[in-house]
């Protein structure tokens, strides 16, 4: 799609356009929270925004009958307190030609997503490559490295993790003002799929409330998220609830629920989701959740929104055909047990 706006505007419009149907938003040159309520209000996929529940208005009877399970319900409100918000601020040279901002290299035009905490690994077997000490002489010698999880069209390559801002706990408007909303600099890409559409990337902080609110979130039967967030025997079947947790617009975290519509498989395994949970632009790289996966025991798999406005007006995952690839399933499935408290 072509810039139809002018100067700053007609960018904004023309990197929004540079994505085909996936759904980053893209911000134009206003501050960040007026242009994210700017992009809510003028939505022209879903106006109105029927069908997304606030994380802080959400009960269990907003999942259907039958649905209702304390399992259930609990997997839905962990998966949305690890839920967070990516800021990416620069769009590499080395994005692929034919893939989503190829047009739009070189911009710091910022675009949001959303992901998720795979993991959270304390660390002094290696330097802390944050800003502040890859510059001191005295680095602080321990650090936490949280280990996201989105899709390799939010982040591409280390360059632009390190222009990434990552929002944890951006469960309301009020968190932004409060101090319950913490931001955590991306640091390096340590795997990216562009078929299948995965990115982790990990981030390091110093913060010691952050430190704090992960530690409460730690399964205390399991030693680490990874294996709380599996989806093992992951059969999602048409018909399946399916919950989405993202950040539209760049908004705090919303909650969307849907079906299962159709699926598509590679060598006999679910590789991707069609659904009928709502997004909007913002939502590229949440985590898609079929409820009939929850609370297995093996890992890992997942699915990551990553397709809006498909075939039949339905949304998709990725192709999640990385499933199948060694490197990946070791990097999803090491033991980081060394790492841990
Ligand atoms: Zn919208
Ligand atoms: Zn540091």
């Amino acid at each position: 799609m072509e810039a139809t706006g002018t100067g700053d505007q007609g960018i904004t419009i023309g990197k929004r356009g540079d994505q085909g149907c996936h759904e980053c938003e893209v911000f134009g040159e206003g501050p960040e929270a007026l242009e994210s309520t700017r992009s809510w209000s003028l939505c022209t996929k879903n106006p109105g925004h029927e069908g997304f529940i606030p994380y802080p208005d959400f009960r269990p009877d907003h999942l259907p009958a039958g649905w209702r399970t304390p399992e259930k319900i609990e997997s839905v409100r962990i998966m949305a307190e690890i839920t967070v918000r990516l800021r990416v601020n620069y769009t590499s040279f080395d994005r692929p030609d034919g893939f989503a901002f190829c047009n739009s290299k070189g911009s710091t035009s910022v675009h949001t997503g959303s992901g998720w905490i795979h993991d959270v690994r304390y660390r002094k077997d290696v330097p802390c490559p944050c800003s502040d000490c890859a510059t001191s002489l005295s680095p602080q010698p321990e650090w936490t490295e949280i280990v996201v999880v989105t899709a390799a069209h939010v982040v591409y390559n280390t360059e632009e993790a390190q222009a990434t801002a990552v929002d944890l706990f951006y469960d309301d408007e009020r968190s932004r003002r409060n101090g319950r909303m913490k931001t955590a600099m991306g640091s390096e890409v340590k795997f990216v799929d562009v078929e299948g559409d995965t990115c982790l990337l990990s981030c390091a902080t110093h913060d010691t409330d952050l430190n704090e609110k992960l530690q409460e979130l730690r399964p205390s039967a399991a030693k680490t998220f990874a294996e709380r967030n599996c989806f093992a025997n992951w059969r999602p079947t048409v018909g399946n609830v399916c919950v989405i947790i993202s950040h539209p617009h760049g908004k705090p975290k919303q909650i969307t629920i849907g079906q299962v519509k159709a699926t598509q498989t590679t060598d006999g395994v679910v590789s991707r989701l069609s659904y009928s949970a709502c997004t909007c632009p913002g939502s590229s790289g949440a985590v898609v959740l079929p409820m009939d996966a929850v609370g297995a025991a093996r890992p890992a798999r997942s699915a990551v929104h990553s397709l809006g406005r498909g075939e039949l007006g339905l949304n998709h995952s990725s192709a999640a055909i990385h499933h199948y690839r060694p490197r990946y399933d070791k990097l999803f499935n090491q033991d980081y047990a060394e790492y841990s408290l």
